[in-house]
């Protein structure tokens, strides 16, 4: 291993031992001679390596964009553009950590992530699918809980504790991460929707955001909550840590819609005006209406100060869902709400069956809501709350075999129409 017979230290790799020419470097347990770490250092980097599909950086293999867009086509339906883009900075963030080790005098420019778009149509699901995808710690924030310090609330450090704490401390892990801060259009300048008991100006949390997203060696108080003097610190590299912002940014179009119409004047607004390429996704003008046309510009006029908007090169706009997305929703993604109620029928041996009038009146209810599919789940369990209370019971003591949920069930709250099997003789 890693002593020679004559107790001499060798490379664990190759077994050379060590000397004045042959300098050993020592791990756990185990040593490397500098001429094996220069070939795996050679193998690592080498032009054909980085230039291949994908690559492999001790056990992470780090999926191409289309295996990131596939992953995520599995969870979440629709959002083609953003998952699209956010698939290649994604990969873009993670080839520039291991290009980094090797170019230590490259400036890598994180490719932080700002999302816009209508409540519940993806994006904290986009963010968290793809911190399980890459098996990276992930952590969720709300902006709005955030202060500057030396106000009542959340300091900014604790977006990195919950990252932590999602990887038992691990550090190093920790600095490989993801963050997602949701609702980051209430902390700009402009919002009115800061507390009313504290007063916190969002400039102030964006000030305080903005040196943890550019990258800095910040303390972290390991408990959360206030920082105080006494108090033991760990201390985490956040230059590498991928940030994913979201926000709503309600009444933005009107402030999208003047640059549109400035450009209209001047010149004609033209393609390359998208924020998209409308030859790549032809209908994507109605399904993103006025937000296609989003640019850093219109994040500044809201309210969300330069230099933070400059920390976020990519900006993923995400479509409104309609009725038939909504009904995908229900039905397609490996953890589909109604999926899973089947699956539960199944277990008590009861077949449910919901039916394509059913499946119509829970979208359109919950398109009614315009709260995106959050609607979803809520109207799914209002409907489905009696009837699975009463379905072992019935299971049990009439032999149910089959309930199926009409749109009546739905709207009306009235009774599926259950079917029973009759029980064999002598059973
Ligand atoms: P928000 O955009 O407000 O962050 P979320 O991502 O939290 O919305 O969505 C709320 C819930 O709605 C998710 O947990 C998921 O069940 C469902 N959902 C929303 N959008 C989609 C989508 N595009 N595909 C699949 N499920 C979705």
């Amino acid at each position: 291993m890693s002593k020679t017979a004559g107790g001499k230290k060798s490379c664990s790799f190759c077994g050379s031992s060590e000397g004045v020419a042959n300098y050993l470097i020592e791990g756990n347990n185990c040593y490397i001679c500098l001429d094996c770490l220069k070939n795996l250092h050679d193998a690592i980097f080498s032009p054909e390596f980085l230039k291949s599909k994908s690559f492999e950086l001790g056990k992470t293999r780090i999926p191409t964009p289309p295996e990131i867009k596939q992953q995520l086509d599995q969870y979440v339906i629709g959002q083609d553009y953003t998952k699209k883009v956010i698939a290649v900075s994604v990969y873009n963030h993670y080839k520039r950590i291991a290009y980094h080790y090797s170019h230590q005098d490259v400036d890598i420019q994180k490719s932080n992530v700002l999302m816009i778009g209508p409540t519940g149509t993806g994006k904290t699901l986009i963010a968290r699918t793809l911190a399980k995808i890459l098996d990276v710690p992930f952590a969720i924030s709300d902006a709005t809980t955030l202060t500057e310090a030396g106000y009542v609330g959340e300091d900014v450090e604790n977006v990195i504790t919950r990252l932590l704490q999602s990887c038992d401390f691990n550090v190093k892990e920790a600095e490989k991460g993801i963050v997602y801060i949701d609702e980051i259009d209430k902390i700009s300048r402009l919002s009115e929707n800061r507390s009313i008991t504290r007063d916190v100006s969002g400039e102030g949390v964006q000030q305080a955001l903005l040196r943890l997203v550019e990258g800095t060696i910040a303390n972290i108080p390991p408990q959360g909550g206030r920082k105080h003097p006494e108090q033991q610190f760990i201390t985490v590299d956040t230059s590498k840590i991928l940030f994913i912002c979201g926000g709503t940014f309600d009444g933005i179009e009107n402030i999208i819609s003047r640059h549109i119409g400035k450009n209209k004047l001047g010149f004609q607004k033209s393609e390359s005006d998208l924020h998209y390429s409308t030859s790549f996704f032809p209908e994507s003008d109605q399904k993103f209406g006025i937000r296609a046309y989003v640019e850093q510009d219109d994040f500044i006029k809201y309210g969300i100060i330069p230099e933070f908007v400059g920390r976020f090169p990519v900006i993923a706009p995400l479509e409104d869902l309609d009725k038939d997305m909504m009904k995908e929703i229900l039905l397609k993604p490996r953890d589909a709400l109604l999926k899973q109620y089947i699956e539960l029928g199944n277990m008590e041996g009861v077949e449910l069956v919901f039916t394509d009038q059913a499946i119509e009146k829970i979208c359109q209810i919950a398109v009614n809501k315009k709260i995106g599919a959050r609607g979803l789940r809520s109207i799914v369990e209002q409907t489905m709350m009696e009837i699975m209370y009463e379905l072992p019971i019935l299971r049990k003591e009439k032999n149910l075999s089959k309930c199926v949920i009409t749109e009546e069930v739905v709207e009306k709250k009235q009774t599926p129409q259950f079917h029973y099997t009759k029980k064999a003789s002598g059973e």
